[in-house]
């Protein structure tokens, strides 16, 4: 140990022999600490165990904690004299222990009233090092999580008074004010996602982004956010809109002079791109659908990367270049979405706020501790985000129990992220279809990681996250993320109410219409002030809908849209509002039936709406699990039935 640092080495050496003498025996200092420990004397092989030796106010204690106990047994009667030790304690039975210090090694004998002196040894280990001597042992309680059933209902006067109000006619208006084109009919499904993409209409979208991105430029309120900005979306003063610009932009740092056209042979001759047309739409089409084989075929995008080398080396060369730069594009278009989430670059030097401000004072009240989401990039094709969700604490205290001294030493160092992430690491083998049934219904077994892997919104996940598709341009995407951002606060506000019922914890699926209703609406509101400055930020979400509506006329988003508007229209207190939407979620019948609806819906009615919806509930069975080095194993698993 380094002492006085400025000392000069003769007086550090003084320093250190009247520190020695001050203290009578040398060896204390090296007997203190913590000691991985092995007692012998059983037939079965030595106990494991942790010896903690300290000084309290001159006077030697400690504890010593064997495998076979639950938690650390304090140790009485200590004595240390010139590196020799001895202590009793109620470890494995009453023990009187003696032992030296030998070279590093503490090694003596344990006796009992009776019986043969036991071996024991011991080496001393870092307090920063995880050790434990009886593996933390943990329970998860059961869960059942989903919805049960065949179908969704809606109440009929709900639904009526969704139907009456005004059409949502934000979607031409928007789009007009960014200066892209509404679409409809069947444009709206077949070319409105690819224009999300880049991949349609590509010149529109990308003058219409520029305009917005100049307009974001000019009201920054620091020089610093003005540098960030440009860092993330203007290259030698050429803006960033996309993921195929920022490709472009990535290949061009190494190779100043680069023409995406030169990838025309070698794509053409692959038949990958059609000789015909092989304008800037159609190679960003070409090189973004390779991309995507890449990570979904990568036997056929080796065939199709051997075909371009056959029919045109050179430009098969750029085709690899352009390949490598879409991969790194995909770190730029989550820097782009934080960037538009996180920096406060809203209201000018006087206000500056963030995106995620907007967010979280909308939720104020509601929930004041609202975790800022992971994003992070999935491909999946098309336009499209997705929330994964977090535990929070008070769930997670109910679902989690620590079974004895390590356990809670365990989630002291590793907190519930870290147990969340043992969970997804745990196998339990209950077969690939394992169905029970119970009460006339039938649960899918399965277990937090299968849940997680299979399902795209996870179930018990480490922190509350959202996906999204890199192509997807961050403009665009924005609205969709802060859409997502809704679904994972409604449900943390949900999951925080949640009481274990029996040994059971029910998680309950929301409503999807009402789920899908508040997120559309509320995104709907926090975009409504940057609307005005900036229409293309608030364009997805009402363009959604509208493709969404033109398929059904009960379509989860549009309708649950219509209806979340009609029910503020109807209540407009807050507070309230938010009351009946909780209660919605659960429940939507409960809406019509309070009072003041009562009243405002009179003239409404009608049969409840019945929404084909067929889907399982899933049972995790209560699971006593250890946890080494990480990975969980699992002690034994049992589902309650009736409970
Ligand atoms: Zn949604």
């Amino acid at each position: 140990m380094q002492r006085g640092g400025g000392i000069r080495p003769a007086a550090a050496a003084l320093a250190l022999l009247l520190l020695s003498a001050a203290v009578p025996h040398a060896a204390l200092a090296q007997i203190e600490g913590r000691w991985a420990m092995l007692l012998g004397g059983r037939p079965v092989g030595p106990l494991r165990g942790e010896l903690r030796l300290t000084t309290e106010r001159g006077r030697p204690g400690g504890t010593i904690w064997l495998q076979n106990s639950d938690a650390p047994v304090t140790l009485s009667n200590v004595e240390q004299r010139n590196g020799r030790i001895s202590f009793s304690a109620t470890a494995d039975g009453r023990l009187r222990f003696t032992g030296e210090l030998r070279g590093t090694q503490l090694r003596g004998i344990a006796v009992a009233d009776s019986g043969p002196p036991r071996p024991w040894t011991a080496a001393p280990i870092s307090p920063s090092v995880e050790y434990y001597p009886v593996l933390p042992r943990f329970s998860l309680r059961q869960v059942i999580a989903g919805r049960g059933g065949d179908e969704v209902r809606l109440p009929g006067a709900w639904v009526a008074a969704a139907r009456a109000i005004a059409e949502d006619s934000s979607y031409a208006v928007l789009a007009r004010a960014a200066g892209v084109t509404p679409l409809g009919g069947d444009a709206l499904r077949t070319v409105a996602p690819l224009r999300a993409l880049g991949l349609a209409r590509r010149s529109e979208m990308v003058a219409a982004s520029r305009r917005t991105l100049e307009a974001i430029r000019a009201q920054l309120p620091t020089p610093a956010m003005t540098v960030a900005f440009d860092r993330t979306f203007r290259a030698r003063g050429a803006w960033i809109t996309d993921l195929h610009d920022a490709a472009v932009v990535q290949v061009r740092a190494g190779t100043p002079s680069f023409d995406p056209a030169l990838t025309i042979p070698a794509l053409a001759g692959a038949g990958w791109l059609a000789r015909s047309d092989s304008g800037p739409e159609a190679v960003s089409i070409a090189l973004y659908r390779l991309h995507m084989l890449e990570s979904a075929d990568s036997v056929a995008a080796q065939s199709v990367r051997e075909a371009m080398l056959q029919s045109s080396p050179r430009s098969a060369a750029a085709v690899a270049l352009m390949l490598r730069g879409y991969a790194a594009a995909e770190r730029w278009h989550a820097e782009a979405l934080r960037f538009l989430l996180f920096e406060p670059w809203i209201g000018g030097r006087t206000a500056a706020r963030s995106v995620a401000d907007l967010v979280r004072e909308d939720w104020r009240g509601v929930t004041d501790s609202l975790p800022i989401p992971v994003i992070t990039s999935r491909r999946f094709g098309y336009p499209q985000a997705v929330p994964r969700y977090g535990v929070p604490d008070v769930l997670f205290n109910r679902l989690v129990e620590p079974e004895n001294w390590s356990a809670r030493q365990w989630l002291g160092r590793h907190g519930a992220v870290g147990l969340l992430e043992s969970l997804q690491l745990m196998t339990v083998d209950l077969g690939d279809q394992a169905l029970l049934e119970s009460g006339g219904e039938v649960f899918r077994l399965t277990t937090v990681r299968r849940q997680s892997l299979e399902s795209t919104n996870g179930l018990l996940e480490p922190a509350d996250a959202i996906l999204v598709d890199p192509g997807y341009a961050p403009l665009l995407a924005l609205g969709a993320v802060i859409h997502e951002w809704q679904h994972l606060a409604a449900e943390r506000v949900r999951r925080s109410a949640i009481r274990a019922n029996g040994s059971t914890i029910h998680m309950p699926a929301p409503h999807p219409f009402v789920a899908e209703g508040i997120a559309e609406w509320q995104t709907e509101r926090i975009l409504a002030t940057l609307a005005l400055a900036f229409p293309l930020l608030a364009l997805h979400e009402p363009e959604k809908r509208a493709r969404l509506r033109a398929g059904s006329d009960a379509e989860q988003h549009a309708l649950g849209h219509a209806m979340v508007r009609a029910l503020a229209a109807a209540v407009p207190e807050r507070a309230r509002l938010t009351a009946l939407l909780f209660e919605a979620l659960a429940d939507p019948a409960a809406v019509p039936r309070a009072s003041e609806l009562r009243r405002a819906w009179a003239r409404f009615g009608g049969p409840e709406l019945v929404v084909s919806a067929p889907s399982l509930r899933v049972l995790i069975p209560e699971t006593s699990f250890t946890i080494e080095d990480g990975f969980p194993d699992v002690v034994a698993t049992r589902i309650r039935i009736g409970d």
